[in-house]
């Protein structure tokens, strides 16, 4: 397995691969890697010849009260991961190998930005999407690996990459949970024990809104309600949003009809969880 931090050194690398028509498949992360990253390391190892997975916890998505100096960065564990997964190249790069001095340059999807997460973190998605079309432009991948953990950022990558005329497939992968239903997250390991047990507020109330929604509910503010009750209820939880929207244009939807995101953010404690669920209504 080769570890690059050098954007140029990747692309002789890349260069060469795509002489001998070796298809590349990318899963960019942050690491601290989990099941989720593994399940999309996976995947990508099976469908490409040369698998890439980028760790590198990119500051511009950060906003300037978040939590990017104490991001967990288990680079030796991480490695061991990929290794033991299979992948041919991690791309290692550090904050000045991608934004050097007199950096200047931005790709935003309009918008889809500005939805959902956009609203309580303004400058995140410029950042997701910068880096990830910079990714794109190094490692020229076949295909590329999201998880549906982040439902929001998925769409918006399709949206560049669709824009940008990127040729790039990007495959969105299911969401890998505990046993006990939390999605995992790089960001659990904050939660105390307390925390933790709190934590399943969310896929419960994801399982609730499925629920009342299965027996016939089509009302949005009825169905929020009713979830909204049920965290409210839990002394470390505080809601940022819940939403049901438009899988497509994020927009929320007042009736559900055909195939909707129910999606949440919630803080516990000083920890900030998201998690969604589609949920499909025929009538
Ligand atoms: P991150 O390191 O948090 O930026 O995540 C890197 C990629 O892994 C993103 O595409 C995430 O959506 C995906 N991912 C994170 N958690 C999960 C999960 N529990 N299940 C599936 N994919 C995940």
């Amino acid at each position: 397995m080769k570890i690059v931090n050098d954007p140029v050194k990747a692309q002789k690398i890349i260069k060469e691969l795509k002489l001998k028509r070796k298809s590349i498949g990318l899963v960019p992360t942050m690491g601290a890697l989990h099941e989720g990253h593994l399940s999309l390391i996976r995947s990508s190892c099976k469908e490409n010849d040369f698998t890439v997975v980028s760790i590198f916890v990119n500051p511009v998505q950060f906003g300037p009260k978040e939590d990017l100096n104490k991001y967990p960065r288990p680079i030796k564990n991480d490695l061991v991961l990929c290794k033991k997964a299979g992948v041919d190249l991690v791309f290692h790069p550090m904050a000045e190998n991608i934004y050097p001095q007199g950096y200047k340059t931005w790709v935003t999807v309009d918008g889809l930005s500005k939805e959902l997460c956009g609203k309580s973190r303004p400058v995140h998605f410029r950042g997701v999407t910068t880096v990830v079309a910079k990714l794109f432009n190094i490692i020229q991948p076949d295909a590329a690996y999201f998880g549906q953990k982040d439902a929001q950022q998925a769409v918006i990558i399709e949206k560049m990459t669709q824009d940008l005329n990127f040729l790039v497939k990007i495959q969105v992968m299911p969401t890998v949970r505990e046993r006990d239903g939390l999605a995992l997250s790089s960001r659990n390991i904050y939660l105390n024990k307390q925390e933790r047990q709190d934590a399943l507020v969310l896929q419960q109330v994801l399982d609730l809104a499925k629920s009342v929604i299965k027996s016939g509910e089509r009302n949005t503010q009825k169905v929020i309600f009713l979830m909204r009750r049920f965290i409210e209820h839990k002394n470390s939880a505080k809601i940022d949003y819940i939403e049901i929207v438009d899988c497509n244009n994020l927009l929320p939807v007042k009736i559900i009809s055909g195939k909707c995101l129910v999606a949440l953010a919630v803080w516990i404690g000083k920890t900030r969880l998201i998690d969604n669920v589609i949920v499909t209504s025929n009538r």
